[in-house]
């Protein structure tokens, strides 16, 4: 197994969520705050290139390459990441350059990434070209996935569900935002391997459920072949609640809105717009339909991106 690079602030801090819990009059709640992972305004991405990074180092790379949306939180982090540690960033971003860059396109500029735009249906032929381009002019690229979701990067949440068990925190949940799902990848298998006996609920973001359940337990499965201990892990296995994503990515409805301005209000707690705003929004739907046993522990495991609050899209739709 690979040796991470350790740059994370780590472990996380588990924290009770006492006022938002007594409002919603439902289970316990608490949230884990992988939000403070330390890297440029932390997130979850921050674990998994703690893993990619070694794996970079190790391959001799000297460009970190990835992609996403011009909001993305992953690519920030990554360039963050290739600061820290001397490695030049590409980025292949999907969209137009705007006007004026707000929030995590601002950051990306200021950790120094090189960004490429791309239209969006272009966006992963801009990302293999450019590491081509890089190939040919000998400067040793390394592509982080996307979402940093490869097997190498979900072993991070493996590892994370180890340390939320040395946590000795009793939940019967974890809820949290689910995308690419290097997160639930790790998380499921983490708890497989660790023997968590609680419930894994990923929150779909973006994706229909079964797709999800599917890349979820192919990533967890060979994520498990790398951490030297194969177990066949499968979509029925993986826990999905895709009822939240309609809307599509990164758009703002008003349950998104209640979600950040509750966590805000009574917890003094940021979410962001586009993952644990939305993943939030349908916990709190979930405790109002009673979908949780009122004696039972619900951790909301809080996976960063506030940076996006910033974004200009959002100003006007967000207090
Ligand atoms: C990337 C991201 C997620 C989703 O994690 P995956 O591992 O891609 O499923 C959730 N929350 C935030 C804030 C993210 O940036």
């Amino acid at each position: 197994m690979i040796s991470p690079l350790r740059f994370a602030h780590l472990p996380t801090p588990i924290e009770q969520l006492p006022r938002l819990g007594s409002l919603l009059n439902g289970p316990r709640l608490l949230v884990k705050r992988d939000d403070q992972t330390g890297l440029a305004f932390g997130g979850n991405k921050t674990r998994k290139l703690e893993f990619l990074l070694a794996d970079a180092k190790e391959q001799g790379a000297e460009l970190l390459i990835t992609a996403g949306a011009a909001q993305s939180n992953h690519c920030r982090q990554t360039a963050a990441a290739a600061a820290r540690f001397g490695f030049g960033c590409t980025l292949a971003l999907a969209g137009e350059p705007p006007r004026q860059a707000s929030a995590n396109l601002l950051l990306d500029q200021l950790l120094g990434a090189e960004i490429v735009w791309a239209a969006p249906g272009e966006r992963d032929r801009a990302l293999r070209e450019t590491f081509e381009q890089a190939q040919s002019g000998n400067r040793r690229p390394y592509l982080v996935p996307y979402g940093g979701s490869s097997p190498v990067g979900a072993m991070a949440y493996a590892v994370a569900m180890q340390e939320f068990i040395h946590q000795d925190c009793p939940a019967d949940w974890i809820v949290f935002a689910s995308s690419s799902g290097g997160t639930q990848a790790g998380l499921v298998l983490g708890a497989q391997k660790f023997g968590y006996r609680g419930r894994v609920l990923g929150i779909s973001v973006d994706e229909p459920e079964d797709a999800l359940k599917v890349r979820v337990a192919k990533l967890a499965s060979a994520t498990s072949v790398l951490m030297g201990e194969p177990i066949a892990l499968t979509p029925a296995e993986v826990q999905v609640n895709a009822d939240y994503c309609a809307p599509g990515y990164g758009v703002l409805t008003k349950h998104e809105r209640e979600a950040i301005q509750l966590f805000a209000r009574y917890e003094g707690l940021l979410l962001d717009p586009v993952y644990t705003g939305r993943a939030a929004a349908g916990l709190i739907d979930l405790i109002r339909k009673g979908f949780f046993k009122k004696e039972e522990t619900v951790l909301f495991w809080h996976t960063g991106g506030q940076p996006a609050l910033f974004a200009g899209k959002y100003q006007a739709e967000l207090p």
